[in-house]
């Protein structure tokens, strides 16, 4: 591990005091101290944030939710709020790591959570990623847990969050504070696609902090669900998931907002997959075109071309569930 200085930040201003691009802050530090210890992320300085008074569930005056950075995943889970208004989130946090990790890791870490791809996190492997210009080892190498959806022909790293899947299809916006203010970002236009750049993964720009997330407040009588699917029942990531929030009315779908996991470099939302469910019946028929639009521009690799129709299979059985419960 590379030698650093470590301090602790009292506020939210001596964070950004301290801020920088050799500067990495740590919450639970449950992504930063394994890559860390892979020698992956080399920061010169590494910063507590834990002080920081950004650990709270707060209503918001629209009836939103503000989530702050530093709330624990497994406090946000069980939160009473979160699980009768916002189940699927509460579900997709409940499916993820273990239970010890969940009471470590952080509400604003998770959104900084870095791809699992093996060849990224093995500093002797090319990896366009933690070592731009050195190629992807993934591409014609074991890839069977990456992307379809999103890639480039520099990088098909899958986002491994199942929380930012959830926050994706709950149109969920991101608090940023940094040097020159404060800003406010939806979530579908936090991540980054990785194109000629995937070493840039979100807008964050060196030195931002964030401090908090707001969920709008709950569609009136809409049903959710958060479906993953995965090579084991517990302590694993999504090979493909599903987060499904849809309000049925009168026979037909007035709203729907969908999100997948596990087959796209960052959380996969599709405005026309949303588009060909509104105003139409919850039928299988419409479930399975739905599918068919949201794979329509998949691009496998060598080993995952099964997640095609796992996707696929998936989001209508997610759609399925939920329109079906009463
Ligand atoms: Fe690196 Fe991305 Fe290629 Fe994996 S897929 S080796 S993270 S560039």
């Amino acid at each position: 591990m590379n030698s650093f200085t470590f301090s602790r930040a009292g506020s939210i201003a001596d964070a950004l005091r301290r801020s920088g691009s050799s500067v990495r802050f740590i919450a639970g530090g449950t992504t930063l101290v394994d890559l860390m210890k892979l020698d992956v992320e080399r920061p010169a300085q590494v910063v507590d944030i834990n002080a920081l008074p950004l650990a709270e569930l707060t209503r918001t005056p629209d009836g939103g939710l503000n989530i702050g950075a530093l709330a624990r995943n497994s406090d946000v889970a069980h939160h009473p709020d979160v699980v009768r208004d916002y189940p699927l989130l509460a579900q997709a946090l409940r499916s993820g790591a273990s239970v010890q990790l969940r009471n470590m890791a952080s509400t604003g870490g998770n959104l900084l959570q870095r791809t699992r791809c093996v060849y990224f996190r093995d500093p002797a492997m090319a990896c366009n990623k933690r070592s731009p210009g050195s190629g992807c080892a993934a591409i014609g190498g074991f890839n069977r847990n990456l992307a379809i959806l999103g890639t480039s022909a520099h990088c098909v790293a899958t986002n491994p969050s199942d929380q930012n899947v959830a926050l994706a299809a709950l149109e969920a916006t991101v608090h940023l504070a940094g040097a020159n203010g404060e800003r406010s970002v939806p979530i579908g236009d936090f991540y980054l696609l990785p194109g000629e750049t995937p070493e840039r993964e979100t807008i964050l720009e060196p030195g931002e902090l964030i401090t908090s997330i707001t969920l709008p407040p709950p569609a009136a009588g809409a049903r959710s669900i958060y479906l993953k699917l995965r090579d084991r029942a517990s302590y694993e990531f999504a090979l493909t998931s599903a987060a499904v929030v849809v309000t049925v009315s009168d026979g037909t779908m007035q709203r729907a907002r969908v999100a997948m996991g596990g087959v796209g470099t960052k959380p996969w939302r599709n405005l026309d997959v949303e588009s060909s469910l509104q105003g139409q019946r919850p039928t299988h028929e419409r479930f399975t075109e739905a599918a068919r639009i949201l794979l329509n521009d998949a691009k496998p690799q060598s080993q995952n071309g099964f997640k095609v129709e796992l996707a696929k299979r998936c989001l209508v059985h997610a759609l399925s569930l939920a329109t079906a419960v009463a």
